[in-house]
This record gives structure tokens, C-alpha cells and sequence, in this order.
């Protein structure tokens, strides 16, 4: 057989595993009897274990190598090879035994963060977390990289991302997002929302406004679910049926139409893959900045814009008569937008929590570096809240164990929920020159140019190309901070009048 398709074979094997793998995930978050967890746990390392096998047989290596003399390749053929490069090296590069020592170490650190956590103290997990630093370290230099250790745990969440290609973007943000913050807090006037927080939102009327909602934008529920979980995330075999889940607050009715809108960006993003290329790495939805990048545009570009806010009230008002009487399109949409610094990056508005994101970069880079001890980390953490959002954390729960990500040894992966922030604003510019007629589009409940647009430039294109090159291809410039700064700078300015 022809190395190529000897190869494809290999990959939608792979692939297969992966699916059935996804299945049993969902179903453990969403469906699950509490006893079946054992048994759960033990089905999902095998299939990992013999996933784990076919993608570091020696044979793939050889068929790469073979492939890589090529020269007639066109641009998928390419891409499969490239990313199959990827995946291979990723996979082989740590030995057997390294990774089974991470994966214990990180169950035991998964262990002392929960505790330490519900204790409200840091020494808890001190040890656990030096270790995790260790691990990253010998990780970065099991994978390999030019510049910095740190480039190389960058590049296992997006691929090609690195500290010279991120700080500029941080930086940008800095500069322009950090005094725009100030100057709300010095001088904006917190809008009146007591007709949120002093009413009670019945679930099930935040569950047809959120099924609404999603089929409105054009997630299609014939190849897809929606359901409820503890916590919210989008998941799903294959094109054909994906799944994402939301959760509810009496208190707070925004948590599940946002979040449903977000995994609805996840969703349909899946749903829109090139069918051509299925099993295949370049048919597979180009990392996680691109993909963060679907999900905010729904639930913040368009999700939080007034357009948006005049076109669901009349739904908001269908499904809560008493709680909705006498608001207006524009006290909806200054609620959605109330921009407030806070300690706890997941409730964190759309103006503060990128900055959120570069203080964990900035530090995640000190740490791995060796430029800041594990020790020195609460401080360093609470000085930075200080100095960018101008509040201080009282206590390490609501500060530097906040996040579960450093407990799974997720080093480099915070990054990524900026580039989607920052992508998606410059997507929609891109595509508002496209589509002149996208606010009032909006206002109209018309989502699907936008859908189509994001269909054509996103959805469609895959893995084929790095995704750095995509957002140029789709948007005619390489990814930069400048779009989203001046939406959020547009924004602020008109809801505060500053
Ligand atoms: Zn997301």
C-alpha cells in the first residue's frame, strides 16, 4: 500500500479510539451512576493506553520519514503530515516511564490543590507544586525548543506559539486595556441591577432561553445535545454529534445563557468541519486559541452587544413576564457588561480577565525560568492583582490556588483564552467588511451571515494551515491585540461614557 494511505489508516484508528474515548468522557460528567466511576476510570486508561500505542508504533515514524522525502505533496496531504510530525514527536519524545511518574504525580498534586484550597492554605500544596515545576521543566526538554523551556509548553495547547510571538500581544493589553480598567473604576458609574440580583430565574425558563438561543445562531440539534454539568464544556465524538453542557443559578441568569452561548461557539465550530477530511489531523479544529476564539465571539462579541441585547429581550421577556417588567434593551445590556475588577478569573467580565490571563503568564514564565521560587509565589500573586486591577487577594483561595490548571501540571495552556479573546475581535472585524449589514443583521436575529462567514474563512479550513497563518488568511493581518483593544475601548467608552 502507498505510504500515505498506509498512514491514514493509522490516523483513523487513532481517531476511532479518540471518539469512543469522548463518548465514555461525556457520559462520566453528564449521565453516570456515582458506583460506575471504578469501572469507568479502568475502560478509559485502556482505551488511552492502546490509543497510546498505535500512535507511537515505529511504523508511523518510518511512514513519516518516508513521507517527508516527498515532494508531490498538495497542501492536505501536507498538513496530515505535518501534524502527524507533531503528534508523533509529542508522544515519543517522553519516556514510558516519565509519563507514568507525571500522570501519578499529578493525581497526588490534583489531591493536595482540593485540600488546600478548602483549607485556605498555600503550604499544602507548596511541595506538590515544586515538583510540578520540575516535571514541566524536564517535559520542555523532552520535547525540545530554540529559545525558551517555556516556548516548548506553550506549543503543546497551540501549535508554533511561543514567548517572543505572546509578548507583544500581553503587552498591547497592558498598555491600553489596564487604564481603561482604572479609569472605569475611578470614574464610571456602576449601573443599577437590582432587578437582576433581587429576583429569582426559574431553570427551566433559562433552559428554553438558552435551546433558543443556541438553534438561533445555528447549532444543529439533530447532530448534537444539549444537557446540564457541573462544569460546563463542549465534547462529542464527531461532527454528526456533538455535545456541549451549561448549569444554572437562580441567582444569576446570565451564567447559563453565556455559557451556553459560548459552548454553542465550541459546537458549532465542530459541526462545521470539512466532512472531506474526516479521521484526518487536517480536518480536525486548529487548536485551542482558534477554537476559544468561535466561543467568545458568541457569547461576548455578539452575545454582550446591544444588537444582541435588542433582539433577545422580547425572549427574556416571554420566559420571565414578572422579573422583566419595565427593562429595557439597554438595562439588559448593561448588566451583561458590568466591568468590575474581582479576584476569581471565571467570573471575571470581559475588560479585566485577559488581565487576569497575563498575570498567570507572566508568572507561569518567572516560575519555569527559575526567576521566582515557589515560595515567593503568593506575594508575587497578590502584588500583581495589586498593581494591574487594583484590589488584593485576602486569602490564597481567592488568589493563587484559584485555578485547578497548575494542579494537572496544565503549564502554558492560560494563554490561550486570550488569543481566543484576541482572535475573535479580529475576526469579526475582518468579517464586518465583509458583511455591512451585520448590525442590523444582529438586531434582527439573522445570525447566519456571520455563521457562513465563520464557516467559509474558520469552520472549513481545519488544521491545513498553522494557526497563526489562519487568522492572516481569514483576516489579512497576523494575529494582534489591536482589534480587540478597540472594541473593548468603543465599548467602555459608551457604556460608561469615558
Ligand atoms: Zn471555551
Amino acid at each position: 500500500m502507498d505510504a500515505y494511505n498506509e498512514l491514514l489508516g493509522i490516523l483513523k484508528d487513532i481517531d476511532m479510539m479518540d471518539q469512543v474515548r469522548s463518548l465514555l468522557g461525556w457520559d462520566q460528567e453528564v449521565l453516570m451512576p456515582p458506583k460506575a466511576a471504578e469501572l469507568r476510570g479502568e475502560q478509559i486508561a485502556w482505551i488511552s493506553r492502546e490509543s497510546h500505542k498505535r500512535k507511537t508504533s515505529p511504523r508511523v515514524g518510518e511512514l513519516l520519514d518516508e513521507l517527508e522525502e516527498r515532494v508531490d505533496l498538495g497542501d492536505i496531504e501536507s498538513a496530515n503530515v505535518r501534524l502527524a510530525r507533531e503528534a508523533y514527536d509529542k508522544a515519543t519524545r517522553l519516556p514510558t516511564e516519565f509519563v507514568s511518574e507525571l500522570a501519578k504525580h499529578n493525581s497526588k498534586s490534583l489531591i493536595s490543590w482540593t485540600e488546600a484550597r478548602k483549607n485556605n492554605d498555600f503550604s499544602i500544596f507548596r511541595d506538590d507544586l515544586a515538583k510540578s515545576i520540575d516535571f514541566a521543566r524536564k517535559k520542555a526538554d523532552y520535547l525540545g525548543y530554540e529559545d525558551l523551556r517555556y516556548d516548548a509548553l506553550l506549543d503543546i495547547y497551540e501549535s508554533g506559539l511561543t514567548v517572543s510571538r505572546l509578548d507583544p500581544l500581553f503587552e498591547g493589553l497592558r498598555n491600553k486595556v489596564a487604564p481603561l480598567i482604572r479609569s472605569v473604576a475611578e470614574r464610571g458609574e456602576r449601573p443599577d441591577i437590582s432587578w437582576v440580583t433581587e429576583n429569582s430565574w426559574e431553570q427551566p425558563g433559562q433552559e428554553r432561553l438558552s435551546q433558543k438561543v443556541s438553534e438561533s445562531i445555528g447549532f444543529d440539534f439533530e447532530a448534537g445535545r444539549r444537557d446540564a454539568s457541573t462544569h460546563p464544556f463542549c465534547g462529542g465524538p464527531n461532527p454528526d454529534d456533538v455535545r456541549w453542557t451549561t448549569r444554572y443559578s437562580e441567582t444569576d441568569p446570565f451564567g447559563s445563557l453565556y455559557g451556553s452561548m459560548h459552548e454553542t461557539g465550541h459546537g458549532t465550530y465542530e459541526q462545521g468541519r470539512p466532512r472531506d477530511l474526516d479521521f484526518q489531523p487536517a480536518g480536525k479544529a486548529n487548536g485551542l486559541g482558534i477554537h476559544e476564539s468561535q466561543s467568545r465571539l458568541w457569547e461576548n462579541q455578539i452575545g454582550r452587544s446591544l444588537e444582541f441585547c435588542q433582539w433577545s429581550l422580547p425572549l427574556w421577556k416571554e420566559q420571565f413576564p414578572e422579573n422583566m417588567q419595565g427593562v429595557e434593551a439597554e438595562d439588559l445590556w448593561r448588566a451583561v457588561n458590568l466591568v468590575e475588577p474581582s479576584l476569581i478569573r471565571v467570573e471575571a467580565d470581559e475588560a479585566t480577565y485577559n488581565i487576569h490571563i497575563m498575570i498567570r503568564y507572566e508568572i507561569e514564565k518567572l516560575l519555569i525560568s527559575g526567576d521566582l521560587e515557589v515560595d515567593d509565589l503568593p506575594d508575587k500573586w497578590d502584588d500583581m492583582y495589586e498593581e494591574y486591577l487594583g484590589i488584593r487577594p485576602t486569602d490564597s483561595s481567592s488568589g493563587v490556588l484559584q485555578d485547578i490548571h497548575w494542579s494537572m501540571g496544565a503549564i502554558g495552556y492560560f494563554p490561550t483564552y486570550t488569543l481566543g479573546n484576541l482572535y475573535s475581535a479580529q475576526l469579526l472585524s475582518a468579517a464586518r467588511e465583509d458583511l455591512p449589514e451585520h448590525d442590523a443583521q444582529i438586531r434582527g436575529g439573522d445570525f447566519s451571515p456571520l455563521l457562513d462567514w465563520m464557516r467559509k474563512k474558520v469552520h472549513k479550513r481545519g488544521s491545513i494551515l498553522k494557526p497563526a497563518e489562519l487568522i492572516e488568511e481569514a483576516t489579512g493581518s497576523p494575529p494582534s491585540p489591536e482589534a480587540f483593544v478597540e472594541y473593548l475601548a468603543n465599548k467602555v467608552r459608551l457604556l460608561y461614557s469615558i
